[in-house]
């Protein structure tokens, strides 16, 4: 899933190569993926693009007072093409392409991989008329030291589930929180309310360097590139049973019924693994 760099980075490329254009077209070939119904996306014809931003996790394409907003969720993605097929994708395909927006010769598709469809979009007056913008809370880049000593002094929910909780903070998901706790050798399942002051200033640190890091590594690199990118820069996500760079240790696992997540017991739970319930099963 596109997480803050990866969408920060697809903003850049859309910066970068769509304003100033003329979106010629909009092919909308999954209807479902529109949440809303007006201003239509025909309203979006002619118009130049004016910028391209990120709200958390959205990418949100400027025309002028209108916005194109995108939430890639698990399997979509932004996919560009120098010079665009002017022809429409067939509506109601089984292809992966969702909408196309043709930008006077090249122009972009959003495709979603897989069956369990979640890729949005909204096209409104204002970003905060879309809910999931409405309810986000800052920008994990934007948080320094104290600021997210004050976001976590109430919570009492796992460390994990906090980090990735959008109204919360905005913009991190299952990998950049798996890599952000093995940085701040912190464990998943800590009680953020109860960090102390030092565990505090390890998480702060390892929030600003995991972050700016992926988006150093992302941001200028090919849409294309992207996923690979994200890939090499993990040092724990999605590594099950490699030896963990820091100390050698095996990363773990702990699965849930649709998304597991990653850690290095040595480094962040003073050496005790983690309870799983699949793994737990397996061994009775
Ligand atoms: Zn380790």
């Amino acid at each position: 899933m596109p997480e803050l760099p990866e969408v920060e980075a697809l903003a850049y490329h859309l910066r970068e190569h769509a304003v100033g254009r003329t979106v010629s077209r909009v092919d909308v070939v999954s209807l479902s993926v529109l949440k809303t119904v007006t201003p239509q996306w025909t309203e979006l014809h002619g118009r130049e693009v004016t910028g391209a931003g990120r709200h958390g996790k959205h990418l949100d394409l400027e025309c002028g007072d209108l916005h194109l907003i995108v939430h890639l969720a698990r399997a979509g993605w932004l996919r560009w093409s120098d010079s665009l097929s002017p022809a429409p994708p067939r509506p109601g395909g089984k292809g992966p392409i969702a909408l196309r927006v043709h930008l006077s010769g090249p122009g972009f598709d959003l495709t979603e991989a897989g069956t369990k469809k979640g890729l949005a979009v909204w096209i409104v007056r204002d970003p905060a008329e879309v809910p999931s913008i409405a309810r986000l809370g800052p920008d994990a880049l934007e948080l320094d030291r104290d600021r997210l000593g004050t976001l976590l002094a109430g919570q009492t929910a796992r460390l994990k589930t906090v980090l990735t909780d959008q109204r919360v903070m905005a913009g991190i998901g299952n990998a950049y929180s798996d890599e952000i706790l093995h940085m701040a050798r912190l464990s998943p399942y800590a009680t953020p309310a109860k960090l102390t002051a030092e565990a505090l200033d390890r998480l702060a640190e390892a929030m600003h360097e995991v972050l700016t890091g992926a988006v150093e590594r992302s941001v200028g690199q090919d849409a294309a590139r992207l996923k690979g990118e994200k890939r090499s820069g993990l040092r724990v996500h999605a590594r099950t049973g490699l030896p963990c760079p820091v100390c050698g240790d095996t990363v773990r696992e702990v699965s849930f019924a649709d998304k597991a997540f990653q850690y290095c017991a040595t480094c962040q739970t003073g050496g005790k693994p983690l309870a799983d319930r699949r793994m737990s099963r397996l061994l009775k």
